[in-house]
């Protein structure tokens, strides 16, 4: 089974974004806020909910990102935050939508 890996990852942090070339050419373009909001950790997420939760996190900084195996990646978050695990898959998910209803991508691009 192949699927598609981030081969790039570029910190932008004038405009607080974080861009990613993929390993089937797609491009990724995150505000930094929409990452962080989402991320997918117990402590974010609790453990009984199906529904994703949205941690507002206006301002947030991306201080070091650590890779995890070659199938995800952990981020160091300025609030203090790093126990986010990112599989690429749930990347590629979120790139496409929210996991839940809440702010999308474009939305937190606008704002910041
Ligand atoms: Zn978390």
């Amino acid at each position: 089974m192949s699927y598609p890996v981030v081969v790039e990852m570029d910190l932008r942090e004038a405009t607080s974004e974080l861009h990613m070339v993929w390993s089937d050419g797609h491009r990724s373009r995150f505000a930094l806020t929409y990452l962080r909001g989402w991320c997918p950790c117990a402590r974010c997420q609790g453990h009984f909910t199906e529904k994703k939760v949205f941690i507002p996190s206006p301002g947030v900084r991306l201080l070091d990102v650590q890779p995890v195996g070659n199938y995800a990646f952990q981020p160091s978050w300025s609030d203090g935050h790093t126990t986010g695990i990112y599989a690429f898959d749930y990347l590629r998910e979120i790139d496409a939508a929210p996991p839940s209803e809440g702010p999308t991508n474009a939305e937190c691009l606008a704002v910041k």
